[in-house]
């Protein structure tokens, strides 16, 4: 029989399996605390489980971590790995750090099947989900790397929060999600806060209503165009979840969220969704003209990192910051991401990896598009 990764177990999950060894669930805490908190693999240097324990371990389990493939360090800080995970399939994660946090932006399956026409993990196709031991092995590595590489003192986390907007549509992948985040929100585990857990999604609307009620964590949402006739071109799944939809889950999510706002981000395509009068359409849409309620939200206006098959370019700088302004002027909150890790391709949109097309999506996306006109 194949040994078990321990890394695909929340507590809960744990505790259920030791009790099929006859262990109690502190003995579940134990050995969870040693994993994530002390990221240790070998069960013979968990020094406080009993030797007896630690002979049902051996050859049973198993703390699988991710084969390094490669790491890019940026002149920034922001560190980019390349994590094998089989198939000839990779993933990435990016570490960013800033003055009062350290966030790691993880990857949930290896490519992507929405196909957002200017994400290029999107024109890479999708190959698999992750498992939920995969997820987590992209923090576990992280933390416990970082906390010697940057010489941490003792008790010191080195990733403070976590996005879920690295490779492919983490609520595509929920049943592997959602044991994950409650690894993350563990105070046995990683002991984040839920209001420093993002996710990202480029609007699976029955699945947000999900979140909503099993896990309910930050929510980041692409929204990148006003109207659904843009929309759809842009990020295909508008078609089966249009605005409205997507809106009202949005509304409805907040309820349970450990925020009052949802973040909306949008990626500011020259000549395809910066105009100002575009900027109209997006206060029109979330602060209830035409009848719906309002949607508290900040925007996160993101600068487009070109890739040749997209046929797209980046909005030049005053345009973005003419854009900004109009949704300031209306008093939403909006800001400009920096962008980090320009020089090693680890900026938003640019995760693309090794993954082996299976979806023909080079073939699907790779038209002619210079010019999207809005409806
Ligand atoms: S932006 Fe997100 S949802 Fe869209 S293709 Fe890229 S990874 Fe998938």
């Amino acid at each position: 029989m194949n040994p078990v990764n321990l890394l695909d177990f929340d507590l809960d999950a744990l505790t259920a399996w030791c009790g099929e060894l006859g262990e109690k669930r502190f003995r579940a805490v134990q050995l969870f605390r040693w994993i994530h908190q002390k990221g240790e693999s070998d069960f013979a240097r968990m020094s406080d489980l009993a030797k007896s324990l630690r002979g049902k371990l051996a050859g049973a389990a198993m703390v699988q971590p991710l084969q390094v493939i490669s790491e890019q360090a940026s002149s920034d800080g922001t560190i980019k790995w390349l994590f094998d995970v089989g198939g000839g399939n990779a993933v990435e994660s990016v570490f960013i750090p800033e003055d009062d946090r350290g966030t790691l932006c993880v990857s949930s399956q290896a490519g992507c099947a929405v196909g957002c026409r200017f994400c290029s993990t999107g024109h890479q196709g999708f190959s698999r989900n992750l498992s939920t031991g995969e997820i987590l092995a992209q923090l576990w590595f992280a933390e416990h790397h970082l906390r010697t590489r940057l010489a941490l003192p003792a008790g010191e986390r080195a990733i403070t929060n976590v996005v879920m907007m690295g490779m492919g549509e983490p609520l595509q992948n929920y049943s592997a999600l959602v044991p994950a985040l409650r690894v993350m929100l563990d105070d046995h585990g990683y002991g984040l806060s839920r209001r420093r857990v993002t996710v990202s999604t480029s609007g699976v609307v029955p699945m947000i209503e999900r979140l909503q009620a099993d896990c309910p964590v930050a929510m980041a949402v692409s929204l990148h165009a006003p109207t659904d006739g843009l929309r759809d071109q842009l990020v295909p799944l508008n078609r089966k979840y249009p605005l409205a939809e997507l809106l009202s889950a949005c509304r409805a999510y907040l309820s349970a969220a450990p925020r009052d706002f949802i973040t909306f981000e949008y990626c500011m395509l020259d000549g395809v969704n910066d105009s100002p009068a575009q900027a109209q359409q997006l206060i029109d849409l979330v602060s209830g003209r035409g009848g719906q309620p309002r949607v508290p939200c900040k925007f996160n206006l993101i600068p487009f990192n070109p890739f040749p098959a997209s046929g797209l370019k980046r909005s030049p700088r005053d345009r973005v910051m003419a854009f900004a302004k109009v949704l300031q002027d209306a008093g939403i909150v909006t800001t400009v991401r920096k962008t980090r890790g320009d020089d090693i391709d680890a900026a938003c949109g640019q995760l693309a990896g090794e993954v082996q097309d299976r979806t023909n999506a080079q073939n699907r996306l790779t038209r002619p598009v210079i010019r999207i006109e809005a409806s």
